[in-house]
């Protein structure tokens, strides 16, 4: 596709070319993301003010925006500088004023003569036990009064734009807006009783009560759907790039992989079952596979992935799997030396401190294919690492990836299968809307026979009962973990608060008996520090965060987390899941201090009431917001203008669903259908599609 449509030009033009709209406010409408008719036109109004004439502002319950007819009294100027100027004024009923500030005698004459009647508008509120209105927004002979909008859009506003610029110039560029051809399924707009999209943008810019400003109106409705569906349509423009490229087919034999479900003390679940066999069908495939594993902490996502892996060795090749933290390479690649040594294949570790000679004969190794599995971080991607034939590559806890660096990652032209496994339980609609480009399996089913996590709140006062009881839990052989407050000045901080209590814990439950891990050690103490605890010679870990994610000691069943109120809900629990993964009964202990904020006390009482990781993804959205919880620029989700990723759950999954089937029956968008999407893309400057299709 050449350029952008001829048809959509007068959206994209200068800001300037709109009436009442300058250079110096063009300028101002930049603040709020505006830079041409097009987003002005996106840009939907907030809330509207009723300004449908009342009868009089004794009716009113105040402060409230009133217009009435008015019978015009006296005037009262200022009896000093600086004081404001009155005029009474007479409704049906009621005797109020009307207030002005450095206010021109001459002409509020000329415009309020006395006698004469007037409809005026504005904030009508009590001052001194009397009703007056500051400043009126309107001030119109009875015979203009239709000139007063009777419901009134109200538009976001920064500095130098105010409400009466925001609208004229929104109404001037929806003169502009051009009839364009459907792109959206006729069924289902059939179905929503949506309007087209000329109409509902119109109509979105004229609402006439307050119900035509909320998400449900179906104006509204059609507009968010635009963004989703073309956000959608990228995603699936990229899933088919993607799958375009040959891709190698890799057909497990089973060899390796019959060997290890053989040595194992547990039967999969069906939920690992049926992501084993969907990854199987990707990876033999010719295309390249590009999945995400979803599943909560503990569902046992690192077997799935190994079983993949091994299917790629079946088939003569290699895979890799990289982990974001050295921790968790090493956790992975000690979890995976049993499996590996049961499945009869080489596993390798590699991470940055591999150095000299030690990581040039890996690297050989690895080269030569004598190396079936290699596990590292990001090392694993450096220049210099080369496989023998690298079929697969299994990315873990990749959720702070977005869209764009998976791009990169696919883009590295080798033919290589990719899943990505992510133990952040995310809402469907985020999920959607950040790996709708990906095929996704969900580990929705817990291994048997886990117990239940009981999960209490206690504050800081009584620290010392559960010191008492830590004992009683060492006492038994158990381990436990504690989680020191998240300081937000520094790591420094972090380092000093669980040094402390890393002090205070020793004296009181004996010197060995406590290890400590932080960010800022050196990588071999901390590295020294887990593996005591993992062996069982300390018994409780004393961290910071770093141990959030992954990490895997079975006998450790409290988790003590220090300040709970300071995190977020996400990070709790992916905390918590660090106990439960034994066969004792164990107790997560969220230690507060008083007094709690509204939504602290709210995010502790959810931890209190569930350990459903998705569930409490849903609320975690509820209580922060979309942008908040992946962190909007970090995660390449899309900032939508008008769609409501926390409300508007069901909307995603319907343009999701519609944008794969409009691209399985017009993949290249030659229809008349497939066209009138491309004029969509344009519109809603989708330029990384717009460039799939061009090359494509
Ligand atoms: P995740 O990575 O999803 O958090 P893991 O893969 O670390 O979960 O698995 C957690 C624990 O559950 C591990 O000790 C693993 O050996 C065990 N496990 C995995 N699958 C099963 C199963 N089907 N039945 C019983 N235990 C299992
Ligand atoms: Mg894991």
């Amino acid at each position: 596709m050449a350029g952008r449509p001829e048809i959509l030009f007068p959206l994209f033009s200068a800001l300037t070319e709109l009436e009442g709209v300058g250079p110096k406010t063009a300028k101002h409408f930049e603040q709020l993301g505006i830079e041409k008719p097009r987003d002005l036109l996106m840009t939907l109004p907030q809330s509207g003010i009723d300004r449908a004439v009342k009868a009089s502002v004794q009716d009113a319950v105040l402060p409230d925006v009133i217009t009435v007819e008015v019978e015009i009294g006296m005037h009262v100027p200022p009896r000093s500088r600086g004081r404001p100027y009155h005029v009474h004024v007479r409704d049906e009923k009621l005797e109020f004023r009307l207030v002005f500030f450095h206010a021109r005698g001459d002409y509020l004459q000329k415009q309020l003569p006395s006698g004469q009647r007037r409809v005026v508008s504005g904030k009508v509120e009590m001052f001194d036990g009397q009703a007056q209105m500051v400043h009126p927004d309107y001030m119109l002979p009875v015979d203009r009064a239709s000139e007063i909008p009777a419901f009134e859009p109200v538009y976001p506003l920064t500095h130098g734009i105010t409400q009466r610029m925001f609208y004229k110039a929104a109404h001037s560029a929806l003169e502009r807006v051009p009839e364009l051809d459907e792109w959206i399924d006729l069924g289902q707009k059939k179905k929503a009783g949506w309007p087209s999209w000329a109409e509902a943008i119109r109509a979105a810019h004229n609402p006439k009560s307050l119900a035509d400003i909320t998400a449900t109106d179906p104006a509204r409705e059609r507009l968010a759907y635009d963004e989703l569906f073309a956000h959608q349509l990228t995603l699936g423009l990229a899933r088919a790039t993607v799958r375009a490229k040959p891709g190698v087919s890799s057909k497990a034999t089973g060899r390796h992989q019959s060997r290890v479900l053989a040595a194992l003390p547990y039967a999969l679940t069906g939920a690992q079952t049926r992501a084993i066999a969907e990854i199987a069908t990707d990876m033999e495939a010719p295309v390249r596979m590009n999945r995400l594993l979803q599943g909560d902490v503990g569902s046992g996502k690192t077997l799935v992935a190994f079983m993949a892996l091994l299917a790629a060795v079946e088939a003569g090749g290699q895979g890799v799997m990289m982990a974001p933290t050295e921790i968790l390479a090493r956790q992975h690649h000690e979890s995976l030396v049993p499996l590996a040594r049961d499945a009869g294949v080489v596993l390798e570790l590699l991470t940055g401190r591999d150095k000299g000679a030690e990581r040039t004969s890996k690297l050989k190794a690895l080269a030569e294919g004598e190396i079936h599995v290699l596990v590292g971080t990001h090392a694993v991607f450096q220049e210099d690492v080369q496989f023998q034939d690298l079929r697969l590559a299994v990315v873990d806890e990749q959720h702070r990836f977005g869209v764009n660096q998976r791009f990169e990652l696919g883009a590295k032209g080798k033919a290589v299968d990719v899943l990505v496994m992510t133990a952040t339980p995310i809402p469907r609609s985020l999920a959607l809307a950040q790996y709708g480009d990906m095929d996704v399996s969900v580990l929705d089913e817990k291994p048997p026979g886990r117990k239940p996590i009981t999960t209490a709140t206690v504050s800081t006062k009584r620290i010392d009962e559960v010191v008492a009881k830590l004992r009683g839990v060492i006492a038994e052989g158990r381990q436990a973990y504690w989680v020191c407050p998240l300081v937000e000045e520094s790591e420094l901080s972090d380092k000093t608060a669980a040094e402390d209590r890393f002090k205070r814990l020793r004296a009181a439950l004996g010197e060995g008996a406590v290890g400590l891990v932080h960010g800022q050690m050196p990588p071999a103490e901390k590295d020294a520090a887990m593996a005591s605890f993992v062996a069982g010679e300390t018994s409780v870990l004393v961290a910071t965060t770093v141990i959030e994610v992954g990490v895997n000691v079975p006998n450790a069943t409290i988790m003590v987390i220090e300040r709970a109120e300071g995190f977020g809900l996400a990070q709790l629990h992916q905390l918590r899941g660090r106990v439960g993964r034994g066969d004792a009964a164990s107790t997560c202990l969220l230690l507060f201090q008083e007094p709690l904020s509204e939504t602290a006390r709210r995010r502790l009482s959810i931890m209190r009431e569930t350990e459903d990781g998705f569930r409490i993804s849903e609320e975690d959205l509820a209580i922060r917001g979309a942008g908040d919880l992946i962190g909007t620029a970090q995660s390449g989700l899309p900032r939508f203008r008008i769609a409501d990723l926390e409300r508007q759950t069901a909307l995603m999954a319907v343009a999701q669903s519609d944008a794969r089937k409009l691209l399985w029956d017009d993949p290249a968008l030659e229809t008349s259908r497939g066209r009138a999407a491309r004029v969509l893309l344009w519109l809603m400057e989708q330029d990384r599609a717009i460039r799939l299709i061009s090359i494509g």
